[in-house]
């Protein structure tokens, strides 16, 4: 249904929630919240420590003041109950003077600071104890993520309306005795208490409900995937390459162990005469890439063709650079074809043409490599680059290219081996546990955003030293987020313009995901051939990127992002021969985050990591920093919701067991969900 069928929603406010990535009705009812604000009882004040949200409750002393200096106005007050007093503090709101009178109680709630050894409660809001008792009281409200045109009120109205208008018990696909035995709240009843939930128990079970049907169709799908590739022979089995002998002696670098074993363990597989089905694990920089060149390499002089799937264009081209490099360097004579969305159309009839002959052996490119459009003369391989970033539907649409051609996958996500095997299957499992040789451990910090002038001073210096820069940013632009989510984001083209002031003569420049491919591809270019000596970037260059010529990663607002996030982001220095360094600015003042961002600081092991996360988090806390980047689901964690993810494998093998084509009417709904799933799966 139309979103501007609901009430107090026009075409202006559609427009902006389109930029949410929510067009219909039903988009909104899973929109989930960010996080949860909780509106406890008022606590005594003594109880108030700094750091924490705090409500409490009490009478005022005096009425309140107003104070003006340098433009600004600070409006104070003071807060009595039996058990002490509290400084409250209001800036730039003067108004709110006259509604604080002497003698009056009220409920406040707020950050609270320490200053000077007191503490202060910084622009709480003010409730009347009645209204407060009656409205707020016990409840988690949401915190949805936002955009321009679009606050939290609104978004707190509209999911209210959608959940009214949404025919929501129409969804529900499972039937009783399932949601009994795996122990689940109904779907509608989940929906609802997503976003309105009446208590944290409440919570939890909406969650665990919801990350169940994540994982459920998640494996549906994989299962039924695999089905047809299981224990499959193979139309591309191969036969020892002894070219592949030289080739490797002549690399610049020797293979670590890790990367050896890996790439025999490929070979037997494809010798085999089976499918092959394989996942390489390796930490960021442990040097997947060359693997799976390798294996392309492989299939090519055994006459078949190889594509290469990456997430996203910028490290498609760089892969391709990297291929062609390292060929040319030994004068091989194969041929890389490189398909990229802002490829001019005649540039793409002739890599199309290129790959229907088989001229191009080697086919690199994102998930364009899959369209109806591209035919393949012979593909034996699919290396699937950064798996974790691919729906289940970009994995079909790329299964049903060739004839069962072998897949090879690659990830930084250390997922244990038990995980591994719970979500894709039998897959067999190759891990690069080393890193290369000659490495330096990057150096950390974590530091607030007094630090910033002199990090700007660290990276003029290493500039000088003749090295590169990365400075990353939540947002793109002013205002990408407003009030309710922090505020006060850095945002990258600010950053960029601020950065070139203060590193004079310095060449800035800036990457964000909303810039057109080839403007994208031109700066990435242009930084790897060292044209440029700082990057203010988003995410984007989370994934992948290498440029082993840069030294430091700085993370503005290090605290928004999950740990893996930063991990993936820290990984892209420290991957060459000179000393690297990470600086992360945490403009948060909890402890919780501290202690969060301690974990890098102490550690560069990725596995480590996930796991002191995930302690950290502990099974209660499923609204701190999801880990996001992380796997395709939206809600679920492999990690923290591991127990619903069992289950939800349970309930998969149980129907499949029963009915494996899923052909039995009390399946119709499973089956008609899994239709809609594979067709929308979530994309990067
Ligand atoms: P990732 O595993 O994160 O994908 P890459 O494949 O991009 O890592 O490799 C990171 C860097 O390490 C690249 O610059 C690559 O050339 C280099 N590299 C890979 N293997 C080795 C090795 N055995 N010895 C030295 N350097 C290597
Ligand atoms: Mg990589």
């Amino acid at each position: 249904m139309e979103l501007t069928s609901l009430k107090g929603i026009g075409e202006k406010t559609a427009g902006a929630f389109k930029r949410l990535g929510i067009s219909c009705v039903s988009d909104l009812c899973t929109y989930y919240p960010r996080e949860y604000e909780a509106y406890s009882v008022p606590m005594p004040l003594y109880e108030l420590r700094p750091g924490s949200i705090g409500v409490v409750e009490g009478t005022l002393s005096k009425d309140a003041t107003l104070n003006r200096f340098n433009g600004l106005t600070i409006v104070n007050a003071y807060l009595s109950d039996m058990t002490g007093r509290l400084q409250l503090s209001w800036y730039n709101i003067p108004y709110i003077k006259s509604n604080l009178k002497a003698g009056s109680r009220y409920v406040f709630r707020g950050r609270v600071y320490e200053k000077n050894g007191r503490l202060i409660m910084s622009q709480p809001k003010m409730y009347s104890p009645e209204d407060y008792r009656e409205r707020f009281e016990g409840r988690l409200i949401p915190v949805y993520p936002l955009t321009k045109g679009v606050n939290n009120n609104l978004l707190i109205k509209a999911v209210g309306e959608a959940l009214k208008t949404e025919d929501l018990a129409s969804y529900e696909y499972l039937g009783d005795n399932m949601l009994e035995k795996a122990d689940l709240m109904p779907e509608n009843e989940a929906l609802i208490r997503i976003h309105f939930p009446r208590s944290n128990k409440e919570l939890m079970n909406a969650r665990r409900r919801i990350a169940f049907d994540e994982f459920f169709m998640f494996l549906l799908a994989g299962a039924r995937l695999r089905e047809r590739v299981k224990a499959t022979r193979s139309n591309y089995k191969c036969r020892p390459e002894f070219r592949m002998i030289n080739f490797i002696a002549g690399l610049p670098f020797e293979l670590t162990k890790g990367q050896s074993d890996a790439y025999k363990a490929i070979v037997h597989d494809l010798n085999s005469g089976n499918v092959m089905n394989r996942l390489i694990e390796g930490d960021v920089g442990s040097g997947k890439t060359i693997v799976a060149v390798l294996a392309l390499m492989y299939m090519a002089f055994n006459g078949y063709q190889g594509a290469l799937m990456a997430p996203t264009e910028v490290l498609a081209r760089q892969h391709a650079e990297t291929i062609m490099k390292l060929f040319n360097a030994q004068g091989i004579n194969l041929t890389v074809a490189l398909i990229t969305g802002s490829m001019t159309a005649k540039e793409k009839e002739t890599a199309y043409e290129h790959i229907k002959n088989g001229d191009a052996q080697i086919i690199i490119g994102t998930h364009a490599l899959f369209q109806d459009k591209v035919e393949y003369k012979s593909l034996g391989l699919i290396v699937t680059d950064e798996q974790h970033r691919f729906g289940v539907a970009q994995r079909e649409a790329l299964s049903q290219k060739g004839e069962m051609p072998h897949t090879l996958i690659m990830s930084a996500t250390p997922i244990p081996r038990t995980l591994a095997i719970i979500l894709y299957g039998d897959i067999d499992v190759s891990v690069i546990d080393v890193l290369p040789e000659g490495r330096m451990p990057i150096k950390n910090c974590v530091v607030n955003a007094d630090y910033r002038e002199r990090a700007y001073k660290f990276i003029n210096d290493e500039i000088e030293k003749g090295h590169q820069a990365y400075v990353v940013c939540p947002a793109i632009e002013a205002e990408d987020e407003e009030e309710g989510a922090g505020g006060n984001l850095e945002n990258v083209l600010d950053y960029a313009k601020k950065l070139s002031t203060a590193l004079k003569g310095r060449r800035v420049a800036y990457l964000h995901g909303q810039m057109k491919g080839a403007e994208k591809d031109d700066i990435m270019m242009r930084f790897k051939e060292g044209e440029i000596d700082v990057l203010v970037s988003t995410t984007v260059i989370e994934v992948g990127v290498d440029v082993p010529n840069a030294t430091v990663m700085m993370i503005e607002n290090a605290e928004r992002f999950g740990l893996a996030q930063l991990h993936q982001l820290r990984g892209r220095v420290g991957r060459g021969k000179a000393q690297s360094y990470c600086i992360m600015i945490n403009t948060s003042d909890t402890e919780k985050a501290a202690e969060r961002l301690d974990i890098l600081n102490k550690s560069n092991d990725g596995f480590f990591i996930a796991e002191e996360d995930l302690r950290l988090r502990g099974p209660g806390d499923l609204f701190g920093v999801r880990q996001s980047g992380e796997m395709v689901f939206n809600l679920a964690d492999i990690y923290s919701d591991k127990e619903v993810l069992e289950k939800a494998k349970e309930t998969v093998a149980a129907v499949l067991g029963e009915d494996p084509g899923l052909t039995m009417d009390i399946h119709s709904r499973i089956r008609l969900r899994l239709d809609n799933y594979m067709d929308n799966g979530y994309t990067v």
